[in-house]
């Protein structure tokens, strides 16, 4: 009776709202990151070495192709990019974790659903910094599951095939709504001079995705409400420039041209709309396709190097070297991400 009672007084989108996104179909998200392979080996020559995603799946979602990281072009910061929606500066060992806090962390507080709701599931076990961050008001707290590198932060990175065997073993037994599983052969390889395998961890992550999918496909509790998006962290290096494709890290056009493929209920089939967006358009998406809302305003750490004043009598010309310091700064910002509406079917945003 009291039930009742409240329900006819609640608006009606607030019902649908508190599970996903209002009218949307989607109740679960996956992302896949693929890590660092260079759009020349990828979308810019296929099927190539990429041929279940862009014969398979292409026809099935949303392909951009005008794709940015145009923030950092490093690991760890392309992964806080797609995870908080903001652009920062990171350590890239694992030392540091986001400034803001994680989709993973919004969507467990609006549920609060547990831990194993929310999954990052990474070959590379630095990876571990994106569950938490140094938010004050959000340090420890919502925090999802870690399933990273060997055996966890400091045990080194996994092989590919092994993440996808723990991210199919997770989905299966603790039906989370969200989860990041990073591949990280590509960049891996490529880092280590090996051609050859480079190329190989780019054919496989193609393989992984698509056994990813039919698997999503397959499963009882995931067809038809889940949303799949492979993107990546950075690209790699034009030729020519800096070890190419060995290398990344600036903001030359390997660098910064990515992708982003998307499957899902709420998605069109078979688009490749021309509009620019960027990683940091992939956390509101998110929290659009999950019905939570990020906080608008974000903090971007700022290094700068300072010299600090010399002493009156000093009677050094320049600054010794210990006078140089790196003064770390949080500047106020404002989320920049937006939704990528062009992935969505006409009608299903206001
Ligand atoms: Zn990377
Ligand atoms: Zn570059």
């Amino acid at each position: 009776m009291l039930a009742a009672f409240l329900l006819g007084f609640l608006p009606a989108c607030s019902l649908t709202a508190s599970k996903s996104g209002k009218g949307l179909k989607t109740q679960n998200v996956v992302i896949v990151v693929i890590d660092g392979p260079r759009y020349s080996e990828t979308w810019g020559n296929t099927p190539g070495l990429i041929p279940n995603m862009s014969t398979v799946l292409k026809p099935k979602g949303v392909f951009l192709s005008n794709f940015l990281n145009d923030g950092f072009t490093y690991t760890n910061s392309g992964h806080a990019a797609i995870t908080t929606g903001v652009n920062q500066p990171i350590d890239n060992y694992g030392e540091e974790f986001p400034a803001n806090p994680s989709i993973f962390q919004y969507w467990l507080k609006q549920t609060g659903k547990p831990a194993t709701a929310a999954w990052l599931v990474t070959s590379k076990d630095k990876l571990h910094i994106l569950a938490n961050t140094t938010d004050s008001l959000w340090h420890d707290q919502f925090l999802p599951s870690v399933n990273s590198g060997v055996n966890g932060p400091g045990t080194g990175y996994r092989a590919d095939s092994l993440t996808l065997v723990e991210a199919k073993r997770i989905l299966t037994e603790h039906k989370p709504n969200l989860m990041l599983i990073n591949f990280m052969e590509p960049d891996g390889f490529a880092h280590a001079g090996n051609q050859a395998y480079y190329i190989r961890g780019i054919y496989r992550s193609d393989r992984y995705v698509q056994d990813l999918w039919d698997f999503l496909s397959k499963d009882e509790h995931y067809r038809k409400s889940t949303a799949l998006l492979v993107t990546n962290d950075h690209g790699r290096h034009l030729d020519g420039i800096d070890g190419g494709w060995q290398e990344h890290g600036d903001n030359c056009k390997g660098c910064q041209q990515i992708s982003l493929l998307a499957l899902g209920p709420d998605f069109k089939k078979g688009a490749e709309p021309e509009t620019p967006y960027t990683l940091v358009d992939i956390a509101p998406t998110v929290g659009k396709l999950l019905g939570f809302k990020m906080d608008s305003t974000v903090v971007v750490p700022r290094l700068d190097t300072t010299v600090v004043a010399v002493a009156a009598d000093s009677t050094l010309a320049v600054p010794a070297k210990d006078s140089l310091v790196v003064v770390r700064s949080m500047e106020k910002s404002v989320l920049k991400g937006r939704v990528i509406r062009d992935l969505f079917k006409e009608g299903m945003l206001p």
